[in-house]
């Protein structure tokens, strides 16, 4: 990639596609888009692999019967896009996205500014943050969003999980294999878990469950001591002696980059077509990040294949500017 001191000085390198984003949907794409041997690059702020990366164990992506560790998994897709010459930036952080005269794409990143005749946007989404009081400031000092980096630091505590979906109640398993105690607080009185998973919970003696409640503040001196929440329907508020808090509320579109550019929807999600088009020609968007209704591993990689498949036709139409600089 050429950095903008070297990009002011030489013609700049241009890729047939640009990828943002290496998690599932963005390394999928990559796979197919280099062995349509299109000139490929991958664009990631952290390493590859996004949300799946961070999984423990993932049971529901087809072809692994006992499942597989989603680390594994990131990083056998990492290594197949890069053997087919997908060339992966990891820690490289987009930071805009425009569209010159001519049709070419120029993604601006925190090491300089990458041309593609067409693009993919993969950003993907985090955790949203709760907000409440004590959230923000432990940080790293027992507030969390990830029980496969930090569940092991909490062996034979206590802990607190907020939320009641998916992604609540199996990372709340998970944490089951070192703490205590896991301590479930949920808004409602039923969680929004497939069920498979909340069987799972009801059955392990290790998680507790605390219904229709919220949690008000995270408490404590220099670590997290405790959580005190409200019930919402007699608004009574109770503490809870914990060590940490993993939370799991939902998530928000990695798309700050994209706003005033491409069609996003009152939540920040990408707008695309059934064909994963956006509005602007030759930008394509999959995964997490795009407006969809199922935020999952498989459904990640197929958009990924289709957007990588549809970018394909898009660079041998009239449409789509000619080769430039370098293939
Ligand atoms: C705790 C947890 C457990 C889960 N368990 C499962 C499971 O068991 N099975 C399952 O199918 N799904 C599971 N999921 C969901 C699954 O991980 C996601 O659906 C999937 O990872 C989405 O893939 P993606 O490529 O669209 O986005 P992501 O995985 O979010 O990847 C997006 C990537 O883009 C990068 N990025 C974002 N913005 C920029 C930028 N400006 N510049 C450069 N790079 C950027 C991010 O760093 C990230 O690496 C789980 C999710 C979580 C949080």
């Amino acid at each position: 990639m050429a950095s903008s001191d070297a990009h002011e000085q030489a013609p700049p390198t241009e890729y047939d596609v640009a990828i943002v984003g290496a998690g599932p949907s963005g390394l999928a794409a990559a796979i197919y888009s280099a062995r349509g041997r299109r000139s490929t690059i991958v664009l990631e702020r952290n390493l590859a692999g996004g949300q799946m990366a961070l999984t423990y164990l993932v049971e529901n992506y087809p072809g692994f019967p006992e499942g597989v560790s989603g680390f594994d998994l990131a990083d056998k897709m990492k290594a197949q896009a890069a053997q087919f010459g997908a060339e992966i930036h990891e820690i490289t952080a987009v930071e805009s996205f425009t569209t010159t005269a001519d049709g070419r794409h120029a993604i601006t990143t925190d090491q300089g500014v990458v041309h593609a005749r067409a693009a993919i946007l993969a950003p993907g989404v985090e955790a949203r943050r709760s907000g409440v009081p004590g959230e923000a400031e432990f940080i790293g000092r027992g507030v969390s969003w990830c029980a496969t980096c930090d569940g092991a630091l909490y062996r034979g505590k206590q802990v607190a999980v907020i939320g009641g979906g998916d992604s609540a109640v199996e990372e709340g398993l998970f944490l089951t294999k070192f703490a205590d105690a896991v301590h479930v607080i949920h808004r409602r009185r039923e969680l929004r878990a497939e069920k498979i998973i909340q069987e799972r919970g009801f059955a392990n003696p290790k998680m507790h469950f605390i219904w229709d409640s919220v949690p008000k503040r995270i408490l404590g001196k220099d670590v997290v001591e405790g959580v005190e929440y409200a019930n919402v329907k007699t608004h009574k508020l109770a503490t809870l002696p914990v060590n940490g808090v993993f939370i799991y509320i939902g998530q928000t579109a990695n798309t700050a980059f994209l706003k005033g550019v491409i069609e996003l929807n009152e939540q920040g999600f990408i707008v695309t077509d059934e064909l994963l088009r956006t509005g602007r020609a030759g930008v394509f968007a999959c995964g997490d990040a795009r407006a969809n209704p199922i935020k999952q591993i498989a459904a990640a990689v197929g958009e990924g294949a289709l957007a990588a498949v549809q970018v394909d036709k898009y660079l041998d139409s009239p449409e789509c500017p000619p080769t430039g600089a370098k293939t």
